[in-house]
This record gives C-alpha cells, structure tokens and sequence, in this order.
C-alpha cells in the first residue's frame, strides 16, 4: 500500500507542474448557487454551465426561489445545459428538501448531502470539497477515464474508482487530486485523442504502457 501510494503522490506532483491551479472551474457564491450548478454540470461542460447560471442566479440564487420557480420557465433557463427537464425538476426537489429539512441551509456532509432529493454522490463530493473545504474524491466522467487509463483500477463504476483512489491517494489531497485528475482529462487525456505527447505521467501509466511501451521510470 505505501509503494501504491508514493506512485499516487508522484502523480499527483506530476499533473501540478501542468495544472498549477488545480480548482473547480463553475461560478458560484454561495452552496446552494454551487449545488445548482453541480446539478446543471451533468453531461454538460462547466463553461456552458457558467454562462447559464450568469443569467440564472442574477434571478433565483436561494433555495426559497428555486422551490417557488415556476418549473416551465426554470426548464427554459437552463434548457441549453442538457436534460433540461430531469435538471429543472432535481433542482427544485433539492431546494424544497433544503428548506424543509434543513432549515434552508445546504448541509455540509456528504452522508446529507446524498439525501437531497436528486443528489447524487458525485455532486455530493462535489459540494462537500468545494463549498465546505472537505477533502473528497467526487468521481465524475473524466476522473473515471483517467482512473482507468492511468490504471488505478478498471471498472465502469464510480464508486468503485472512488475506493480505489481514495485508497491509493492520501486523505488530504483527495480534494486536489479530484481537480487534478478533471483538469487532465479535459485538456490533455482528452476521451477520444489523448495527448501523451504533452503528459508528465507516462512512465506511470497503463495505457500508455499498452499504446507506446514502458517509458523508463525517473525518480521525480
Ligand atoms: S500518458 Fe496519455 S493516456 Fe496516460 S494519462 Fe497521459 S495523456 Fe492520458
């Protein structure tokens, strides 16, 4: 386990000289604008997700105006994010669950958060990490992709990749390597065309094993 996880932290040390500032990339300013957004970031990229919400929450930002929207006019706010409709009706489950069983306050662990109507446990993480400063490995498409390519494990689910790198990876810095291993993915392990060229992991990493031979490891 603790050779596992010095490859872990070499990764991780890795990526940083490419993504320097590993951070969540959607706008918000307060939880429930980030719970919002997090649901809208499902199958959707956060830059479309940032020029949605700039209009959405200059008009409904707390959970008060998310519970009373009318859904026809949320479902039109939000209707280029994708799933337009599965999204307006999530949003409005969680804000009326918020209200009504947390006094209008998002809570902050996970083991809540996941009992939001329509929350699920990748926007949990999400929240708990980004909102409250916990640390946290939420597993979305490019983390799994990544988790499978780099060979922490190989699977198609999300809980299982989330154990085998929050146990691969040390608690405090499961946050940072959730952005780490998102950031990879959206500009350099691309899903369809990765550019190893450009990567610093290749020597630690499966695909590129598979694709390219096994570059010869350096200490660093
Ligand atoms: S070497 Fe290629 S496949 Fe492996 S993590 Fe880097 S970009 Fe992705």
């Amino acid at each position: 386990m603790d050779g596992k996880r010095d490859v872990a932290e070499k990764i991780l040390d890795r990526l940083l000289v490419i993504h320097p500032q590993p951070v969540c990339e959607l706008n918000f300013s307060t939880p429930f604008e980030l719970l919002v957004a997090v649901i809208l970031s499902a199958q959707c990229t956060d830059k479309r997700v940032n020029e949605v919400t700039k209009t959405l929450f200059a008009k409904y930002n707390t959970p008060e105006d998310f519970a009373n929207i009318d859904r026809e006019e949320l479902e039109k706010l939000i209707y280029s994010c994708g799933f337009y409709k599965n999204k307006a009706a999530n949003i409005i489950s969680a804000a009326t669950d918020v209200i009504t069983r947390f006094g209008g306050q998002v809570p902050s662990r996970v083991d809540q958060l996941v009992t939001l109507a329509g929350v699920g446990r990748k926007t949990a993480n999400v929240v708990y990490a980004v909102a409250f400063g916990g640390q946290a490995m939420a597993v979305d498409t490019h983390v799994l992709r990544l988790a499978n390519r780099i060979g922490f494990v190989k699977t198609d689910r999300p809980e299982v990749a989330e154990k085998a790198l929050t146990d691969a990876i040390p608690e405090r810095r499961w946050t940072e390597a959730h952005h780490l291993l998102i950031h990879h993915g959206r500009y350099v392990c691309k899903a369809r065309n990765p550019e190893c060229d450009k990567c610093t992991i290749c020597e630690y990493c499966d695909y590129y094993a598979q694709i390219c031979g096994n570059p010869v490891k350096t200490e660093n």
